[in-house]
């Protein structure tokens, strides 16, 4: 038996049917955009492995920090002691982030990171003896699998099976072109009520709902409006962060910033699972008081591993060289070039980039589901040839390492082309 025979003996995969699943490709390498399994076949990873990846795979800088973090101090516990990666990786965060961004905290993975944030606005309140227990996020929001994160998602069979057993969250529309007022409108409804502690978001691309995009003015006015009404807003940049929008965070677009931040995924350049909830001064200082009971009873045993903070801090070092930002600008060119070419094509209903994502949705007869058959057929045909993007439903969207050379996109819009020849 070869890896992918055996892996179907033992290991459970996410989101997966096991009854109807095919066997999986067993990728043995990485190199840049690029992965190959054990046959030797090659995939350009036109998705950076679930947006984990921006500086492509094996990176050699990054595994060099890492290797010398875990031979220096792999770990410490983050209860009652500090490291020098995690103040470094601070001192950096803070030059990159909004301004009223003063305090970090740090655990393992975008769920995690969607968490602490809501316990940290629930809690803020439940301190000073304010009742506010519920949440406001999107329609078709997504922010993680754990139990939080899972209630605040809007897509529905993600959470179907748990109803009854999650946190009350109540739902607005996102801000699409066209409906604005009428997200601005049931924003301002449900605030009337005064039991909201926070309003969560992906700040102006909701991925996992198929790259939806909408504009930074739209979302001003949400926060604005919640500011007024002193309800904590929370972006979630797990998704968004660290370029992929064509600025450092989607929230750089924005006049008014998040009380909180929500970072993961490409915060350790696709190495090591880490994640990072940052606060307003504001919010931590509703933790500080004499009352022991007041502090923020939330930690996970690797909290600030050592080893992450060291592939952060090199990744955004990466992040901030005119190569990358260069290459940043130069995907995006690329995309809206395709754009142009795609989006009258009779196949294709709507078409949208920004940064580094480009997302278009095909035309279809009836609705098409998350994992429906047209999804299933497109992304077999991508795996045949070698690409390896993730249709949502009837939306096929890149969303590229930034170093995907020139002939490996042009590769990915050629063979997505052809895909609209099949459906
Ligand atoms: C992926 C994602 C999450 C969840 O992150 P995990 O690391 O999978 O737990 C949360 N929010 C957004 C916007 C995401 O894209």
């Amino acid at each position: 038996m070869n890896y992918s025979q055996k892996d179907k003996l033992y290991n459970w995969h996410p989101y997966t049917q096991h009854k109807t699943a095919a066997n999986f490709p067993a990728i043995v390498k990485g190199k840049d955009a690029l992965l190959w399994d054990e046959n030797g076949k090659e995939y350009v990873d036109a998705i950076a492995s679930w947006w984990v990846n921006p500086f492509g795979h094996s990176n050699q800088v990054i595994a060099d920090a890492i290797y010398k973090q875990l031979t220096t101090l792999e770990h410490v516990l983050f209860g009652g002691f500090t490291h020098n990666k995690a103040v470094e990786l601070a001192e950096k965060l803070m030059t990159i982030l909004p301004t009223n961004q003063k305090k970090l905290f740090y655990s393992d993975n975008g769920s995690t990171a969607v968490e602490v944030a809501l316990k940290a606005a629930l809690q803020y309140n439940y301190n000073k003896g304010i009742k506010k227990t519920k949440i406001i996020a999107f329609e078709e929001a997504f922010h993680g699998d754990t139990f939080g994160a899972m209630a605040s998602s809007g897509i529905s069979f993600f959470t179907e099976a748990f109803q009854g057993s999650l946190l009350q969250v109540d739902r607005i529309p996102v801000p699409t072109t066209g409906n604005e007022e009428k997200s601005i409108f049931e924003l301002k409804r449900l605030l009337a009520t005064n039991d909201y502690a926070a309003f969560l978001f992906e700040p102006l691309v909701l991925g996992a709902a198929g790259m939806v995009m909408y504009e930074p003015e739209a979302l001003d006015k949400l926060i604005a409006i919640c500011n007024d009404n002193h309800v904590f807003t929370i972006a979630d940049e797990v998704m968004t962060g660290f370029g992929k929008t064509g600025k450092t965070f989607a929230t750089d677009y924005l006049q008014h910033k998040p009380d909180m931040m929500c970072l993961s995924k490409a915060l350790t350049g696709g190495t090591i699972p880490m994640a990072i909830t940052s606060f307003t001064q504001e919010i931590f200082d509703g933790f500080c008081d004499d009352d022991t009971n007041k502090a923020l009873f939330h930690g996970h045993t690797f909290t600030a591993n050592p080893t992450g903070c060291a592939a952060a801090l090199a990744s955004i070092n990466l992040l901030q060289t005119d190569q990358m930002q260069n290459h940043i600008r130069r995907v995006n060119e690329s995309h809206l070039v395709f754009e142009n070419k795609i989006k009258n094509h009779p196949k294709v209903k709507t078409s949208r980039v920004l940064g580094v994502i480009f997302a278009l949705e095909i035309k279809t007869e009836s609705e098409e589901t998350y994992y429906g058959t047209m999804r299933n057929k497109l992304y077999n045909f991508f795996i045949e040839k070698g690409i390896i993007l993730r249709p949502v439903g009837n939306i096929v969207y890149i969303l590229p390492p930034y170093i995907i050379t020139e002939n490996q996109l042009q590769k990915v819009y050629q063979t997505i082309e052809k895909a609209l020849e099949i459906v």
